[in-house]
């Protein structure tokens, strides 16, 4: 059985080996084949590694552009091993409340990733803003 700290652990080194190899994963996933680019980010369209769990995860170079409604930059934290994600923002580092935000155009929302990290996604897949 995985312990939180060695969760924790895995989900650095996984983080360090996708930032090592440019990939764009914002959550670990187990197995992810860094050199695999066959899903698309429904932003950007960059190829990034498919998932079956996360069919539409928005790329961690579209994620650096979160913002609220008022445009201030956002980052988003794991709140503890307790699970939950919180987001923050930026310039000021105070947690907000938000029941979406924006990438672009577009509405997104963060979820906690089953196995660490966070995922992002369209509020609403099937309207898309470009
Ligand atoms: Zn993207």
């Amino acid at each position: 059985m995985l312990n939180g700290n060695t969760l924790q652990l895995l989900y650095n080194q996984a983080e360090e080996k996708i930032q090592g190899e440019g990939q764009m994963l914002t959550f670990l996933q187990p197995g992810a084949n860094a050199s695999d680019t066959s899903q698309t980010c429904p932003l950007c369209c960059s190829g990034q590694p498919a998932s079956e769990r996360y069919p539409d995860y928005v790329c961690a170079a579209c994620v650096a552009h979160a913002v609220d409604e008022y445009g201030n930059a956002l980052t988003f934290r794991n709140s503890g091993f307790s699970g939950g994600i919180d987001v923050w923002r930026t310039a000021t580092n105070e947690k907000t409340e938000l029941d979406h935000f924006l990438i672009g155009t577009t509405k997104c929302v963060v979820h906690e990733a089953r196995f660490g990290g966070f995922v992002v996604q369209a509020a609403n897949p099937q309207v898309r803003t470009e």
